[in-house]
């Protein structure tokens, strides 16, 4: 039974059955000449979900990690360098990638709860007069801390400083969740992944590209055959695709789009913004800290939280899984054991999210924690009550 409990785990996210039923269907002819007919339109509703209408969008079938992947391969050459900033596991991940590939990692470390820092971009960028900087990455929404970063604070940062670097946004967890913003940021790779925001199965790798990305994949010698956007265009322009694409994927980001548009975007950032705010008004009752350290830094996605001094926070979700079947985030990589992380994106309800605080705050009570049983899922109740039907008004 415990398999009808939703997920806390900031993806894969809990399915829709709106979605699985689109989900479940009998395959179609992918060489048909009707397929075009069936993607092109998601590809259209993907530029308006990212406000990328300048953007080419391609769907390649693979998680979000190798859409970093392919952003790196496609327009960048052995060799070249490129600059990141470390701040959490994601961050650390895409690195280890772009270091595997040969480029030249210039990395930026930040403790683990900051976000990306902007300033420290902003010099690298200035120093480096002879741009040899290929490409600025940044992940917009660090998903082992819970922290938001400033895309637009590095666009300025590039244009500021003349730099003619591409910027690589990875908006795996925020994207659909969180507002973005392709073309007004100036982004040339943006990576979202089927199982987060758009509340599907894992699976798709979800990218849109600037035309001075797709100019400078013209030139760039990394290696790359399945993920390459030249054939994908080629393919997608035929109102195809190279090899077998994803289509139960596909068809359920169409009606994922449709759901998110019949919401209203702004309604669903609202929406993710209140329920997150009641998470974090339960970790205030608590008397426990969230790993972001400053309160412009907190996601609405997904909350990191720090375990009191001699608790274990992997042995906490482990006893929440094995007593109530529900599933929690574990703390990864420089904050394995010390956070616990609750995930609040893609299908959530003040209901999903109040059963979430309330198991996790019976788990902390029943392994001594020092908190007042009641007291989390207290303070949420007051906000989600407050709060009720306001979710127009705010994000009017
Ligand atoms: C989930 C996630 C990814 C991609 O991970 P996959 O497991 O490859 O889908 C990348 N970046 C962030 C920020 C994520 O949250």
């Amino acid at each position: 039974m415990s398999q009808q409990n939703p997920v806390f785990i900031p993806g894969p996210t809990n399915v829709p059955d709106r979605l699985r039923r689109v989900m479940d269907m009998q395959t179609l002819d992918h060489r048909a000449p009707d397929f075009a007919d069936t993607f092109q339109p998601v590809l259209a509703g993907v530029k308006r979900v990212l406000k990328a209408d300048s953007a080419e969008v391609m769907l390649f079938p693979a998680s979000g990690t190798g859409g970093w992947e392919a952003a790196i391969s496609n327009t960048l050459s052995p060799g070249d360098k490129v600059l990141v900033a470390r701040y959490g596991m994601f961050s650390h991940r895409w690195i280890d990638l772009c270091q595997r590939h040969g480029l030249d990692v210039q990395v930026i470390d930040v403790e683990w709860g900051d976000g990306a820092p902007i300033e420290q971009y902003a010099e690298a960028l200035k120093a480096d007069t002879r741009h040899e900087i290929k490409a600025v990455l940044i992940c917009h929404n660090e998903t082992a801390t819970g922290v938001v970063s400033d895309i637009a604070g590095l666009r300025k940062a590039l244009d500021d400083a003349g730099h003619p670097a591409l910027l690589f946004v990875d908006g795996v967890s925020s994207i659909a969740s969180m507002d973005f913003r392709f073309d007004e940021w100036g982004v040339d790779v943006a990576i979202a992944g089927s199982q987060k925001g758009f509340m599907l199965y894992t699976g798709m790798a979800i990218l849109a590209v600037s035309q001075k990305a797709l100019k400078a994949a013209e030139t760039a010698r990394l290696p790359r055959t399945f993920l390459d956007f030249g054939d994908m265009l080629t393919a997608n322009a035929k109102g195809s695709f190279p090899y077998t694409p994803p289509q139960q994927l596909i068809f359920g980001l169409g009606e994922s789009i449709k759901m998110l548009e019949e919401e209203g975007l702004d309604n669903v950032f609202a929406r993710h913004h209140r329920i997150a705010e009641g998470v974090r008004r339960a970790v205030k009752a608590w008397g426990l800290q969230i790993c972001a350290k400053r309160p412009e830094l907190y996601s609405d996605s997904v909350t990191a939280i720090h375990v009191p001094e001699g608790f274990d926070a992997t042995a906490l979700i482990n006893h929440a899984y094995g007593a109530y079947g529900v599933s929690y985030g574990v703390g990864l990589g420089e904050v394995a054991g010390k956070v616990f992380r609750i995930g609040h994106l893609g299908s959530m309800t003040d209901v999903m999210a109040l059963t979430g605080i309330s198991t996790i705050e019976m788990a902390m009570h029943e392994l001594g924690y020092p908190i007042q049983l009641g007291a989390g899922t207290a303070a949420a109740q007051a906000y989600y009550s407050e709060t009720r039907g306001d979710v127009r008004a705010m994000a009017a």
